[in-house]
Order: C-alpha cells, then sequence, then structure tokens
C-alpha cells in the first residue's frame, strides 16, 4: 500500500467566529488543535491553509437572497440570526474559508494527490439549508463538498453519513430531490431539529437517496455498531459511491450535554474506522471528515484525535472516559433494523 496522505484543513479565523458563554465557543477547536499537537498527529497530516468560497460557490447550494444577507449581517458586531445562531465580524470570513477549504480538499482527494482528510472548522453546516441559516450553521460545508463533486464531474456519485446526534435537516434538504447524492443520517429523535423521520426517503429522482436512522435516546454504542453493520455500510455498497463525506459531531457522547444518546469514544472510533474501511472497499480510499457539533472541549478532542490516528493508518485509539454502562433496549433497535430494512428493501 501507498503512504496515506492526509489533509487537514484548519486556519485561526475560525477561532475569531466565537461568543463565550455560548455552547458552540471557540474553546472546542482549540481544545482540539492543542490535543492534534501535542500527540504529533496535526504534523503527519499535510496543512491546508483554506482559501475564501467565491460566492459563486456558495450558490451551488444556497440561495443569493442568504449569501448576501449573512455576507453583510455581523458587520457592526455580534447579531443573532435566529435564537441559536450568532454572527460577529468574522464569521462570513470564518464560513467561506470553512467552504473553500472543504471544496479544495474534495477537489485534491478526487485528483489523488491526498487520499482522504478532515476539515476542522467553525461555525458548523450541517442544518444550513438552501435559504436558511440555523442551529448554529451558516453555510452548508460538507454539501458544498459533495456538490462540487457532482457539478464539476469528478464523479457521479457521492455518499454523505451525518453522525452528528442532530439531524442533518439542511444537508437532507439540499439533496433531497438529487439522486447523485445519498444522504444516510443518525440522530437522536425526537430532538433538535424535529426532521429527520424513518419515513423521509428523498423525493422525485431522489427518492430512496434519503434514509434516516431516528434512534431514541440511550441507544448507546452497540445499537449504533448494529446499525451500522445491518443498514449504513449495505445501503453504502448498494449505492457505490465515488467518494465518502462524514458529518461527525461528538454530541452523542455519554458527557455531551446536548443529547442522552449515550455513545463512547470507543463507540465512535469504531463507527468512524468503519466508514474509513467502507471507503477503501468502496471508493480508492476517498473519505472526508467535516466536524459539525460536539460541546464538550475534552471529548472533542481525543475524538478527532482518534479520527486523524485512523485517516493515517494508526491503529491506536484514545478512551479515556471510564467505561459506559450499556443501556441500549435491543428490542428497539431490532425492530428499528427490521423496518428500516423494509422500508429501503436493504
Ligand atoms: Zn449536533
Amino acid at each position: 500500500m501507498t503512504a496515506m496522505k492526509t489533509g487537514l484543513i484548519y486556519d485561526d479565523i475560525f477561532l475569531k467566529h466565537d461568543l463565550p458563554g455560548h455552547p458552540e465557543h471557540a474553546g472546542r477547536l482549540k481544545a482540539v488543535m492543542s490535543y492534534l499537537d501535542e500527540h504529533s498527529l496535526a504534523g503527519k497530516c499535510e496543512r491546508i491553509i483554506p482559501r475564501q468560497a467565491a460566492e459563486e460557490e456558495l450558490y451551488t447550494c444556497h440561495d443569493r437572497a442568504l449569501v448576501s444577507l449573512i455576507k453583510s449581517s455581523g458587520d457592526e458586531g455580534l447579531v443573532r440570526i435566529d435564537p441559536d445562531t450568532y454572527m460577529n465580524e468574522f464569521s462570513y470570513e470564518a464560513a467561506v474559508k470553512a467552504a473553500g477549504g472543504m471544496i479544495d480538499l474534495a477537489d485534491a482527494v478526487m485528483r489523488g494527490e491526498l487520499t482522504n482528510g478532515i476539515v476542522l472548522s467553525r461555525p458548523p453546516g450541517h442544518h444550513a439549508t438552501a435559504s436558511r441559516s440555523m442551529g448554529f450553521c451558516l453555510f452548508n460545508t460538507i454539501a458544498l463538498g459533495a456538490r462540487y463533486c457532482i457539478l464539476t464531474k469528478k464523479c457521479k456519485k457521492a455518499a454523505i453519513v451525518d453522525i452528528d446526534v442532530h439531524h442533518g435537516n439542511g444537508t437532507q434538504s439540499i439533496f433531497y430531490n438529487d439522486p447523485s447524492v445519498l444522504y444516510i443520517s443518525t440522530h437522536q429523535y425526537p430532538h433538535y431539529p424535529g426532521t429527520g423521520r424513518m419515513n423521509e426517503t428523498g423525493e422525485g429522482e431522489g427518492a430512496g437517496t434519503t434514509i434516516n436512522i431516528p434512534f431514541p435516546a440511550m441507544t448507546g454504542d452497540s445499537g449504533y455498531s448494529k446499525v451500522l453493520e445491518k443498514i449504513i455500510i449495505p445501503a453504502l455498497h448498494r449505492y457505490q459511491p465515488e467518494i465518502l463525506f462524514v458529518s461527525v459531531g461528538f454530541d452523542g457522547h455519554e458527557k455531551d450535554p446536548l443529547s442522552s444518546i449515550h455513545l463512547s469514544l470507543s463507540g465512535y472510533n469504531t463507527l468512524c474506522r468503519a466508514l474509513i474501511k467502507a471507503a477503501e472497499e468502496l471508493c480508492h480510499q476517498r473519505i472526508i471528515f467535516n466536524l459539525e457539533g460536539g460541546y464538550v472541549p475534552d471529548v472533542l478532542g481525543p475524538g478527532i484525535g482518534n479520527i486523524v490516528r485512523a485517516l493515517i493508518g494508526d491503529p491506536t485509539r484514545e478512551d479515556s472516559f471510564p467505561a459506559i454502562m450499556d443501556r441500549e433496549s435491543h428490542h428497539t433497535t431490532d425492530e428499528l433494523i427490521k423496518r428500516m430494512k423494509e422500508m429501503h428493501n436493504l
């Protein structure tokens, strides 16, 4: 096997979008970058300084009206786009550099210059729809990456797996009618933002290329691994994407105050390594992770560290948190898998 080349997108501008006291604050990403430096992981990646995405690139997923609203908001200092979502004078630049970095990384991975990669940016993206910034998100970074690959004919089919604990309503809606991007989401349900029911499966030409896996609270590591094995991996093999994108949020961790799904870092590691293995089998190892949520900095550091280790081919992982009790209701997960298999003919 040839040496892995892992791209890492990061810029200090991502720390300047900040509101102390808000769950989505700059300390999250600071903790990630300190962890990667302390464990000599950042140095093993190809660091890419992101450029600003052009407005024309943003229009591939977002309405012109939204782009001009976000571009002009925040100039005067702190503003709220909605009760959850803030902007300051640095937020637009941060969001468009996240997008530009994602697009350039996707391009380098499709051309084979890099094996795989990770975007470590803020604000997150998966709640942003074509016409609305919401849920701490301004522009939909991962959707812009996937759509770039399709529109520039780098590939015919891409898949996005979203393992943030919230449903990626923005990503889903952007590709709801589009058969060229398979969207698979696991999320706690019912929970913010309220979408992601099992029967939301795509529309028109995109019918069947949206797969929602709504988990009850307490699903935990064992419930997730069963669904991974029985639904997610078979759905990816059936679809045969040419590149795999992963929206990863560590807000499903047991310590995270924003959910009660009770994943451990070892559980996340299992999920992420299985997705990397699927990319090896299906699409020449092409996989790109994008940081979405996760609100405990001490969890985000080793969580992202484990993904970087997996991307560079290091078999070790860190899970310094004590083992958590597995409270999965096996009956509930088995019933969910049975219904999902019927619904999606898996
Ligand atoms: Zn989330």
